[in-house]
């Protein structure tokens, strides 16, 4: 078996091309505030591609940059006044912050109405109790990919090896909303393998370069990579993609699988907030 390698670049561009036109037919464009503090290179990449997806999709995109020392209390004065500016639709404030700053205390600070990426513990909720608007947009991106191969999820055993709050966490949580019988598994797993073994879904977010092996996965098994490692200078998955392509019925590549679709998931949610607080 040869596994369909599933084009995340392809079907993240259908839906920003599906989002600019909806943009279009408002009146007014959306607005995403993105707030960057300190220099990290990786991150500085992260907002500027963001900012170029914002844009391309006819969404207005403003970078607030501040500096590395930039006390906490300045940053939590710029996200108060992003939520008192009516104009301001969305606001990400780009993680990693820099060690001084309590990232929680700036997180929490965001508006729910504006948390386009859903890391606040109220959107948590609600996406827990299946009531959310939008959530958090690397899973939602993940869910969307899904879709695409299995139409149906309800009653698929789906495996998530990681437990972070952005990624492992919210994934689950929306594979249970699909009516899945979800498995989480972390650092801390005992026999890993086994339980991957018996996925009919498995969900890769742990960081660890090609951890998962062509005898960890159940022939026939999707595989989503979510994983993101440069090893050598090139940009390397949590799935061993060669040896797992033999036996998955459906992988995604890396780069090229989830990540372009987290962006497009972000403006989704940019454009949903907008819809929300304007009442369109
Ligand atoms: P994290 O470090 O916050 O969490 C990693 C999780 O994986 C932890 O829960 C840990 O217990 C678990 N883990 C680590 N090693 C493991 C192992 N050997 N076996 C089982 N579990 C293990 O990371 P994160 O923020 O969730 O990101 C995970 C990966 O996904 C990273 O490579 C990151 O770069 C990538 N990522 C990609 C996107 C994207 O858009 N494609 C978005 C976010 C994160």
């Amino acid at each position: 078996m040869t596994a369909l390698v599933i084009d995340g670049k392809k079907i993240a561009q259908q839906l920003r091309n599906d989002l600019a036109q909806e943009v279009k037919s408002y009146s007014k464009r959306p607005y995403l505030a993105v707030v960057w503090v300190g220099d990290n290179e990786a991150s500085g990449v992260y907002v500027r591609n963001k900012q170029k997806a914002a844009l391309e999709t006819g969404i207005n995109c403003k970078i607030y940059h501040l500096a590395e020392h930039t006390p906490e209390q300045e940053i939590i004065s710029l996200v108060q006044k992003l939520n008192r500016n009516s104009a301001v639709d969305g606001i990400i404030v780009q993680l990693p912050l820099p060690k001084h700053v309590n990232t929680r205390k700036i997180l929490e600070t965001i508006y729910s109405s504006k948390d386009v990426d859903a890391f606040k513990a109220v959107k948590v909720g609600e996406l827990w109790k299946n009531i959310a608007r939008w959530s958090s947009a690397t899973p939602e991106g993940v869910i969307c990919l899904l879709k695409m191969v299995c139409p149906s999820l309800a009653g698929k055993h789906a495996v998530v090896i990681g437990r972070s709050d952005i990624v492992g966490k919210p994934m689950a949580a929306m594979l249970l909303n699909e009516d899945c019988t979800v498995t989480m598994t972390h650092s801390k797993t005992v026999d890993l393998p086994t339980i991957t073994k018996m996925a009919d879904i498995l969900v890769v977010a742990c960081g660890s370069p090609k951890l998962v092996k062509k005898n960890w996965v159940k022939k026939g098994a999707v595989v989503i990579d979510v994983g993101i490692s440069k090893v050598d200078g090139k940009l390397v998955g949590d799935v061993d993609f060669d040896e797992v392509k033999e036996v998955a019925s459906a992988l995604t590549p890396v780069p090229g699988g989830v990540g372009p679709m987290t962006i497009a998931m972000l403006l989704k949610n940019t454009v949903e907030a907008m819809k929300k607080r304007r009442k369109l």
